[in-house]
C-alpha cells in the first residue's frame, strides 16, 4: 500500500512512528477472531496516545503563526490536554488547559491531572455548561496580556488534526498485509475516526471502520465524523470526495452509562486484556471500545474476522483516583 497520494504538510516529529502492530493470540482464541492491536498508546510523548499524531500537525501550525501559548480544553482526566501540555513543553511554549468539573488538586486526583501539573501547564477550571465560553474568554485574556495564544479544539479534532489519522491508516496498511477486514476504535470528538475514513477514501480501503462511541449518540457522532472527514479531504486538496453520515459506522450502545462512567463491561475488558495479553487499556476510551468489541464478538458479529483494535492510549487515567479504586470492584 503506497503512502497517501497527497502533498505532505508541515508537521513536527512529536510521535515515534510507526507505532507497532501486534497480534493478540490469547484474546483472539478467547473471542474467536484474528485480533491485532495498533499501539498508538506508544506514540511516545508523555505516555502517548492518539492526540500526539494530531498535535504534530497542530503545533507545527502554532509555531508557524508565531504562537507562544497553546490553549485547549477537556475533562479533568483529559488525555488530549496532557499530550498538549507535553507538546508545549517540548517546543518551549506555554500551555493553558480549560478543564470542566470541580477544581481538584493534582496530587489527590492523580492520573492525567497530576501529569499536567508536572508538565507545567496552567489549569483554568470551569463548569461543563460554561466550557466553550470560558475557552474563548481565556484566549481573549491571554491576548490582552500580550501573549500569542493558539487555540486547539477539543480533542484536536479539526481538518488539520484529523489529517494525521489519514496518514495513520496508510501506516497501518503498510504494516499489515492482507489488510484488516474490520478496524475498531474508541470515538468521541471524532477526529481520529474522521481521519481514518478520509484515509480510506484516498487509499481505496474498503474495510469496516467501526467507531465505538464513548459519549455521543450515534447520529450526532456520524454527522460530526462525516463533516470532519470531508474537511480533512478538502485540506488535502480533495474536496471532490464526499462522506455522507450514513457511510460512517458508529455503535453507541456502550455510551449509555455516560462519559467516564466505569461499569462492569469496561472492568471486564480491562482485566481480559491485562490478564490474557499483558496489554493495558484505559477506563474511559479504550476500555469501553474493547468492551464493545468483546460484546460484538460474543454475539457472533466478528467471528473469524481479521480485526484491528486501534489502541488510542489513555492509560494514565488508570492511575486517577476517580478510576483506580473502581477497577477492583466485582
Ligand atoms: C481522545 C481519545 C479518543 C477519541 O478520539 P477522538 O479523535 O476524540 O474521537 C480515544 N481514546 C483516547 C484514549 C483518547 O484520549
Amino acid at each position: 500500500m503506497p503512502p497517501l497520494p497527497v502533498r505532505p504538510w508541515p508537521h513536527l516529529p512529536l510521535a515515534a512512528l510507526p507505532t507497532p502492530v501486534q497480534f493478540l493470540p490469547r484474546l483472539s482464541q478467547t473471542l474467536g477472531l484474528e485480533l491485532w492491536v495498533k499501539r498508538d498508546d506508544l506514540t511516545g510523548l508523555a505516555f502517548g496516545g492518539n492526540k500526539t499524531r494530531k498535535l504534530a500537525y497542530l503545533v507545527a501550525e502554532a509555531l508557524q503563526q508565531g504562537a507562544d501559548t497553546l490553549v485547549t480544553a477537556g475533562a479533568a482526566q483529559s488525555n488530549h490536554c496532557r499530550q498538549t501540555a507535553a507538546a508545549a513543553a517540548q517546543w518551549g511554549l506555554r500551555a493553558v488547559l480549560v478543564l470542566a468539573g470541580e477544581p481538584q488538586s493534582p496530587a489527590e486526583a492523580g492520573g492525567n491531572l497530576a501529569l499536567d501539573a508536572l508538565l507545567g501547564a496552567q489549569v483554568v477550571w470551569t463548569s461543563w455548561d460554561e466550557r466553550d465560553q470560558r475557552l474563548v474568554e481565556t484566549v481573549e485574556a491571554l491576548r490582552a496580556e500580550g501573549r500569542r495564544p493558539y487555540l486547539i479544539p477539543y480533542g484536536g479534532s479539526n481538518a488539520l488534526g484529523a489529517r494525521a489519522y489519514a496518514d495513520a491508516l496508510a501506516e497501518l496498511l503498510d504494516q499489515l498485509d492482507p489488510a484488516p477486514e474490520v478496524i475498531v476504535l474508541a470515538s468521541s470528538s471524532g477526529g481520529t475516526q474522521a481521519g481514518l475514513v478520509a484515509g480510506a477514501r484516498l487509499l481505496g480501503y474498503t474495510g469496516i471502520i467501526l467507531g465505538i462511541s464513548v459519549d455521543q449518540p450515534a447520529h450526532a457522532l456520524q454527522k460530526r465524523v462525516a463533516a470532519l472527514a470531508e474537511a480533512a479531504l478538502a485540506h488535502m486538496g480533495r474536496s471532490d470526495l464526499t462522506v455522507h453520515p450514513s457511510e460512517v459506522l458508529v455503535d453507541d450502545t456502550y455510551a449509555q452509562p455516560g462519559y467516564g462512567v466505569l461499569t462492569a463491561a469496561e472492568r471486564e475488558a480491562i482485566t481480559l486484556a491485562a490478564r490474557l495479553e499483558g496489554l493495558l487499556v484505559d477506563p474511559v476510551y479504550t476500555g469501553r471500545a474493547l468492551a464493545g468489541l468483546v460484546d460484538r464478538a460474543r454475539r457472533g458479529h466478528l467471528f473469524g474476522r481479521r480485526v484491528v483494535f486501534w489502541h488510542t492510549g489513555g492509560t494514565p487515567a488508570l492511575f486517577a483516583q476517580k478510576y483506580l479504586p473502581n477497577l477492583f470492584h466485582s
